[in-house]
């Protein structure tokens, strides 16, 4: 499959990778929106978070257990979002399910 973020889990592109086993990768936006900007994503392919199921939901939690280790190693003790865009009206460019971890500065809510 033509996957951009599948193919950046299996390091078949290179990125910056900051953490990954065998369920999960987490890697820097390429593009940061913040002073921290890394995107967290399943090794299967997950098309968005309308794909998820009772099957593949147990990598959903490994990732959030994942965030929060990340962000404190990161030291975002002043907090930090996480997002998910899913589809055309939630602005998602990349069709491999992955969570946005935005942190280092003041986040405005609610976003554009
Ligand atoms: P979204 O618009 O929510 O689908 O987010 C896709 C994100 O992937 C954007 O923030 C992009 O900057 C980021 N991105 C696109 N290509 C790469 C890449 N090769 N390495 C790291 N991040 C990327
Ligand atoms: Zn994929």
């Amino acid at each position: 499959m033509d996957c951009l973020f599948c193919k950046i889990a299996s390091h078949e592109i290179p990125s910056t990778i900051l953490y990954e086993d065998d369920l999960v990768c987490a890697f820097k936006d390429v593009s940061p929106q913040a002073p921290t900007h890394f995107l967290v994503v399943p090794k299967t392919h997950i098309a968005d978070l309308d794909e998820i199921r009772e099957e593949n939901s147990a990598v959903i939690a490994h990732i959030f257990e994942v965030i929060a280790k990340l962000c404190k190693e990161q030291g975002l003790t002043d907090g930090y979002r996480v997002v998910s865009n899913c589809g055309k009206d939630g602005g998602q460019t990349v069709g491999h399910l992955h969570f946005h971890v935005l942190g280092g500065r003041s986040l405005a809510w609610p976003p554009g």
